[in-house]
């Protein structure tokens, strides 16, 4: 578990990575499998490579909203953040294939 505080219009906002594995084939998330088989691809020679990641999630992003546009209001605000993101060394990772997307840090932003 790690932590980062980035600047969002003058707003503190801390994150908190956590340790992720995942398959250099497949980029499958595969928690801390023993063996070298990948549960995700099945590759037999798979990498297992470990970086601290931020999760995203779209869930909650209307949550507190009672109008139309508080909803625009709270998308507006999270794409200036997701924003902040990248321009902090943060990239995604994957396809999101439900409301959980996850940011890596690259190389340039360590
Ligand atoms: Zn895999």
């Amino acid at each position: 578990m790690g932590e980062e505080t980035i600047t969002v219009d003058g707003e503190q906002i801390s994150l908190t990575t956590s340790e992720t594995r995942y398959c250099s084939n497949c980029e499958e998330d595969v928690g801390s499998f023993m063996d070298s088989t990948c549960p995700g691809c099945g590759r037999e020679d798979s990498v297992r490579v470990i970086s601290e990641d931020y999760t995203e999630r779209g869930k909650f992003l209307y949550y507190g909203t009672g109008t139309i546009e508080d909803m625009a209001e709270a998308l507006e605000k999270r794409a200036k953040f997701l924003r902040v993101m990248k321009e902090n060394g943060w990239e995604r990772r994957g396809v999101a294939g439900d409301d959980y997307s996850r940011l890596t840090k690259t190389k340039e932003g360590l």
